[in-house]
């Protein structure tokens, strides 16, 4: 399955003449044994994406001290008294989308290697997570003078809407601010995302079936 995906990846790259940079395939564990993570590792994969700290700590944990290349992606909301687990586990945050969270995760003091995204609520959801898009030069702003470095944007566009001209609006949000590494497309919409500019698909149905069904 991961090998089919990734040729439907490469296919919709092709389409939108975008064949420099490979687009990071991340593999959704969320609900899945630490087993099928396993597999997958002893597989050669390495990009995974969880939402939950706790629940990443139980499976990865063991796995990140064999595998030190493992690149895990926080992809759920991150509370301020869940950062230093958070740190210690994850490679990338990918919500980073408010004030008080850029100051404790500043306050402490991520690795060198550590990535931040700020998560973008295209479509201005009032239940989701992410920073409004008028609030997001703010943020970038704030998140400059804290010295928290970010280098993508993420999204999670409305369900029942077409999803493309949220994926656009998110390239166009991270070009006016000099971003090029976007954190967009699921199970659903992954090549409608390639198409439109993702640099990182985040699957978790398309890959392990209905059982890693969706929050
Ligand atoms: C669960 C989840 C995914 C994967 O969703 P699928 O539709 O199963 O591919 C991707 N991104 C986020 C933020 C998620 O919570």
């Amino acid at each position: 399955m991961l090998n089919e995906l990734k040729d439907k990846i490469t296919k919709a790259a092709r389409v939108a003449g975008r064949e420099g940079r490979p687009v990071v395939l991340l593999a959704v564990t969320k609900g899945q044994s630490a087993d099928t993570v396993k597999a997958l590792v002893e597989d050669g994969h390495r990009h995974f994406g969880e939402n939950r700290v706790q629940e990443a700590a139980a499976k990865y944990g063991p796995l990140r001290e064999a595998y030190t290349d493992l690149r895990l992606h926080l992809i759920g909301p991150l509370q301020t008294n869940k950062v230093r687990d958070a740190l210690a586990l994850f490679d990338v945050i990918e919500t980073v989308d408010r004030p008080e969270l850029v100051d404790a995760l500043c306050k402490a003091e991520p690795r060198e290697r550590q990535q931040f995204y700020v998560q973008v609520n295209t479509g201005e959801e009032p239940q989701k997570a992410g920073v409004s898009p008028a609030g997001l030069a703010e943020l970038l702003a704030y998140c400059e003078r804290a010295g928290l470095p970010i280098s993508g944007l993420m999204c999670i566009p409305p369900a029942g809407q077409p999803p493309a001209p949220h994926f656009a609006f998110l390239v166009e949000l991270g070009k006016r601010h000099g971003l090029s590494t976007f954190s967009m497309g699921m199970s659903d919409d992954f090549e409608v995302a390639v198409i439109q500019g993702s640099t990182e698909v985040r699957l978790g149905r398309a890959l392990f079936g209905p059982a890693g069904l969706p929050e």
